[in-house]
C-alpha cells in the first residue's frame, strides 16, 4: 500500500508509545473515525473494537459531543484555572459529584489519567502529613495492577508483570501484594496491613477490572473487603476507575456494584467520550477538609497547566448528557451477552487459556500468543481493529456499536484464533 506524503515525511520523526522501534510494524495511517469505523488514508475501514483504548464510549464524532466542542471553542477554548473557573467545569464537577457515592464531592482536574493517580497519591501524603501523621508515605497497590506512566504511577503498579520493571531501581519503594481473592489472602492482607499501617498513607486498586495489566478481574466482594480491611486500619482507599468508569463494567462506576464509597476516585479515559484528553481525581469531604488550615503550607500542592480545559469539559458535560438521554448501559448488558455467545465458546480453540467477560468488556487469554505481529495483520486483513497485548485479544467496543459491528468482530476473533491455533 503506497502511504501518503504526510505520513512518509513525517514518520520518521515519530515515536511510538511501548514500541520496540526496529522491530514494531509500521502503524497505519488513520484518515477518518465515525461511528464504530476507522477509515485508512488508503480507503480501507476497519471496525473499531477498542474504542480508542476504551475512551469513545458513544462511537467516534458522535454530534452532540462534537457540536458542544464545536459551540464551546468559539466561546473560550481555554483560560487558566488559577483564580479563574467556567462554567464548562463547574458544571462537570457537579454532576460528578452528584453522580459518584456518597460525599465524593471535590473535583480536581488535570489533563491525563497518570497525572490524577499522582494527585490522588499525594492528596493521600499530605492528607497524612496534614493529620499530623508522619511517616505514612507509602502505598498498596496490587500484583497486575496498572496505574499510569508518570514515576509514581509506575512505582504503584506490578514491578514483575508490568511495563516498567526496567526503571524498578529508582522507583519509590512500595507495597505491591496479591489481589485477596482467597479467604486465605484476604487473611494476610489484613495483617499485612495491621503490620505497617505506620508507613502506609493508602490503598489503592482498579476496581473489578485490572486493564491495562491484562484483564483480570475480581468480584464486588473482593473490592468490598479491600476496602473494609484499609478502613478497619484507618488506612485510606482509591480507586483507580481510569479503565472502569463509565458505565465499561455494567454499572455507571466499577464501586457502585462493591457498594463502597472510596476516599478519592481517579477518573479519565471514557470521561470526555475519548474526544480530548481530560482527567480528575474526586476527593471525600474529610480528604478536601484536612487541607483547610491557615497555612499555605496545608493547601494542595498540585496545579496542571491546562487543568479544567473548557473544550474537554464541555466534551464531558456532553458525554455525560448521553448517559442521560440513551440507554448506554441497557446497551452494555447487550453487549455483555453478544460477548458471552460468541467467546463462551472459543474456550475450545487450542492454545485459549481463559475467557473473561464483564459488562462490555470481552477477553480472550492464550497460553502463548506466538507471534502478536501475525495476529494484528490478520484482524486487518479481516477488517477489524483489534490489538492483542501480552497474552490476551480484547474487545472493549463503543456501546454504541452495532449487532452487525460486534458480529463482525467476534467472527474475525474467532476465525483468526482458530487459523492461530495451528500456527
Ligand atoms: C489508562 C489508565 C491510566 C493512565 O491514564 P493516561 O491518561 O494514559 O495517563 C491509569 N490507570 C488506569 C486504570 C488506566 O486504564
Amino acid at each position: 500500500m503506497t502511504q501518503p506524503k504526510w505520513f512518509t515525511d513525517g514518520f520518521p520523526h515519530i515515536w511510538l508509545p511501548y514500541s520496540q522501534m526496529k522491530t514494531a510494524l509500521p502503524p497505519l495511517a488513520a484518515k477518518s473515525t465515525q461511528g464504530c469505523t476507522i477509515t485508512l488514508a488508503d480507503g480501507r475501514e476497519l471496525v473499531d473494537g477498542i474504542a480508542s483504548w476504551w475512551t469513545a464510549c458513544h462511537g467516534y464524532n458522535h454530534p452532540h459531543v462534537s457540536q458542544a466542542i464545536k459551540d464551546q471553542v468559539d466561546v473560550m477554548p481555554h483560560v487558566m484555572f488559577g483564580g479563574l473557573n467556567h462554567e464548562p467545569a463547574l458544571k462537570l464537577a457537579k454532576r460528578l459529584s452528584d453522580m459518584l457515592p456518597g460525599d465524593l464531592n471535590r473535583v480536581f482536574y488535570v489533563d491525563s489519567g497518570s497525572v490524577s493517580v499522582e494527585v490522588a497519591m499525594k492528596m493521600s501524603i499530605q492528607y497524612w502529613i496534614n493529620k499530623g501523621q508522619k511517616g505514612r508515605s507509602k502505598f498498596v497497590s496490587f500484583k497486575d495492577g496498572y496505574h499510569g506512566d508518570t514515576l509514581g504511577c509506575m512505582s504503584i503498579a506490578d514491578p514483575e508483570e508490568g511495563m516498567h520493571h526496567v526503571f524498578n531501581d529508582v522507583l519509590f519503594d512500595q507495597f505491591v501484594v496479591d489481589v485477596p481473592r482467597s479467604q486465605n489472602q484476604l487473611k494476610e492482607f489484613d495483617t499485612f496491613l495491621a503490620k505497617h499501617k505506620g508507613e502506609i498513607a493508602a490503598v489503592i486498586t482498579e476496581p473489578l477490572v485490572q486493564g491495562a495489566g491484562g484483564m483480570k478481574m475480581f468480584s464486588p466482594d473482593v473490592l468490598k473487603s479491600m476496602c473494609d480491611t484499609a478502613r478497619k486500619h484507618d488506612i485510606l482507599f482509591i480507586v483507580d476507575e481510569i479503565f472502569t468508569g463509565f458505565g465499561r463494567t455494567g454499572t455507571m462506576f466499577a464501586i457502585d456494584q462493591a457498594d463502597i464509597v472510596p476516599d478519592i476516585i481517579c477518573l479519565s479515559k471514557a470521561l470526555s467520550a475519548g474526544m480530548l484528553p481530560l482527567a480528575c481525581a474526586v476527593a471525600r469531604d474529610h480528604i478536601f477538609e484536612a487541607f483547610l488550615s491557615d497555612s499555605f503550607d496545608d493547601a494542595l500542592q498540585h496545579g496542571p497547566t491546562y487543568m479544567a480545559n473548557p473544550l474537554a469539559c464541555a466534551a464531558a458535560n456532553a458525554s455525560l448528557d448521553l448517559f442521560d438521554k440513551e440507554p448506554r448501559l441497557e446497551q452494555v448488558q447487550q453487549i455483555n451477552r453478544k460477548l458471552r455467545n460468541a467467546l463462551t465458546p472459543m474456550q475450545s480453540i487450542k492454545g485459549v487459556r481463559d475467557i473473561r467477560i464483564l459488562g462490555a468488556i470481552g477477553v480472550v487469554q492464550v497460553w502463548d500468543i506466538k507471534d502478536s505481529n501475525w495476529l494484528k495483520e490478520r484482524f486487518i486483513e479481516e477488517g477489524v481493529w483489534l490489538r492483542p497485548f501480552r497474552d490476551i485479544i480484547y474487545m472493549t467496543p463503543a456501546f454504541t456499536i452495532s449487532d452487525d459491528e460486534l458480529d463482525k468482530l467476534t467472527g474475525a476473533m474467532a476465525r483468526v484464533l482458530t487459523q492461530w491455533s495451528k500456527l
